[in-house]
């Protein structure tokens, strides 16, 4: 028997329950909107969180001065200054540098407020060193201390523009002690200690950040999406459409919500792939949107599917592939490696495999495997292309026709949807069927490449101190 043959059922199969109809399509798009509307009514009765960013100033171009913006979010943390010049000169000047933290601080198990001490401490000390290298057109108006934009890329209840309490550390960091903390403070306090005379103006989710950064050049962008390792999207609402937050008033009368929209769930065409990566996740019945369309996971359902085809079918032959046994041994990047070879006998797809999963493949067998690729990439990229209407949806009911109307732009960044030209064309190809030709005409879904940082140090300048 040829590996084509036996199989097939298993592909066959995989592609009924990850297809993505027009139908399941509009169905997701609907949930989104509907979870939406009961995450902004009461906390805890929907799978979205719907945080409040207390952003309610946006960017508008007008920003003078010199801002600093601190990124912590991953292995590294990044540090940024702008200077601003107005209208006229815009972005005169920016710096940054990125410095990775010592594994030590992110897994912090000692006495509990002194790991807190260290990893803020040695965060401020970067931003110490970087701020003295300050030279050339970086300039300070006199009478000012300098201002940062800090993006912070966990869960945090926000209380203000300027303090937020951390939910839970994610993404590999287990800093104990931290969660319940307002993680402000403990940066100031740790700037303080230092004797370092800069202040926090704003605290940013990082697609809040990417919002800020694309909106100070264009004026039509209503909603920021990260597709990366993770995923998450924010968008502008209208204050009077928040029930849970009555009194918080917004002289704009506009904020941007942070969906949090990774936590997701309702409707999506799941396999038992999913379910089975889910069970053996780190956190089993969560972020289950993130879990189909980001980048952390794509390559591992992909693995799951090709050890199946070669445990019950014969995709490799007879060799057991020992090495595609492991967990997140394929990796997002790999499938979008495999599925730009053109060639006839897809020498490419076969080195990949062997390299990463030490199999030997025939033509036949490769071809198998770039359509599992596919299959899983094109969910995901619907699916994610079916979530950005949902917002839109919600946006247009609320505004009469405000939204679809008009152009409104889509801030997108992250390093899946950055690197893989298929994802970015399946997520397109749903938006459009979704809305028709007419409508996404006007939706104008735009890469905004790492505007995040500049983002929130814009963010710092609209919630300036002194203005
Ligand atoms: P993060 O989300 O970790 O902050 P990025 O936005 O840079 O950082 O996204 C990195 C992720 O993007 C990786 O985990 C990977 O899933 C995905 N990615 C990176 N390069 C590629 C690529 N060439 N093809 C497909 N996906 C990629």
């Amino acid at each position: 028997r040829s590996g084509a043959v036996s199989v097939a059922p298993i592909l066959t199969n995989l592609q009924k329950d990850c297809a993505t109809p027009l139908p399941v399509l509009r169905h997701v798009a609907n949930a989104m909107a509907a979870d939406m509307r009961t995450g902004l009514a009461a906390d805890g009765g929907s799978d979205l969180k719907m945080i409040l960013s207390y952003v309610d100033s946006l960017p508008t171009g007008n920003e003078k001065g010199l801002f600093y913006a601190l990124d912590l979010g991953g292995t590294n943390f990044r540090v940024l200054r702008v200077q601003l010049g107005g209208k006229e000169e815009r972005v005169v000047a920016t710096e940054f540098e990125q410095v990775s933290i010592p594994q030590e601080l992110m897994f912090g198990t000692s006495e509990a407020s002194f790991v807190v001490f260290q990893l803020f401490d040695f965060i401020a000390s970067g931003l110490a060193k970087f701020a003295q290298k300050e030279a050339g057109k970086f300039h300070l108006q006199p009478g000012r201390t300098r201002e940062i934009g800090f993006t912070f890329s966990f869960p945090v209840k926000q209380l203000s523009i300027d303090s937020g309490i951390l939910i839970k550390w994610t993404k590999g960091f287990a800093v104990s002690g931290t969660a319940g903390k307002d993680v402000v403070a403990c940066l100031n306090e740790a700037m303080e200690r230092l004797g370092l005379e800069m202040r926090v103006s704003a605290l940013v989710n990082d697609t809040v950040g990417t919002l800020a950064g694309a909106r100070y050049w264009d004026d039509d962008v209503m909603i920021a999406v990260i597709l990366g390792t993770g995923t998450n999207a924010c968008y502008v609402e209208r204050t009077d459409a928040i029930p849970k937050q009555q009194g918080h008033a917004s002289s704009s009368g506009r904020t941007i919500i942070n969906t949090e929209w990774g936590a997701f769930s309702n409707g999506l065409p799941l396999t038992v792939y999913d379910r089975e990566m889910d069970v053996a996740s780190i956190n089993p019945g969560e972020q289950i949107f993130e879990k189909t369309i980001s980048g952390m996971y794509l390559g591992e359902i992909v693995r799951r599917v090709l050890l199946k085809m070669a445990q019950e079918g014969d995709l490799f032959g007879k060799s057991i592939p020992v090495k595609l046994s492991n967990p997140f041994t394929l990796r997002t990047p790999d499938l979008c490696a495999m599925q730009q070879d053109s060639s006839d006998d897809l020498q490419a797809v076969g080195s990949i495999l062997y390299n990463v999963a030490g199999v030997e493949s025939n033509p036949s067998a490769r071809r198998i495997v770039v359509e599992v690729c596919d299959t899983i990439v094109k969910r995901g990229g619907r699916l994610a292309g079916a979530g950005i209407v949902g917002i839109l949806q919600k946006m247009e009911e609320d505004s009469r026709g405000l939204i679809f109307r008009k152009r409104t732009v889509v801030a997108m960044d992250g390093g899946l949807y950055e690197n893989y030209p298929q994802y970015r064309r399946y997520l397109q190809d749903a938006v459009t069927e979704l809305l028709g030709t007419e409508i996404s005409k006007n939706v104008v879904i735009e890469h905004s490449k790492d505007g995040s940082g500049i983002g929130a140090a814009l963010l710092a300048a609209a919630n300036s101190k002194y203005e």
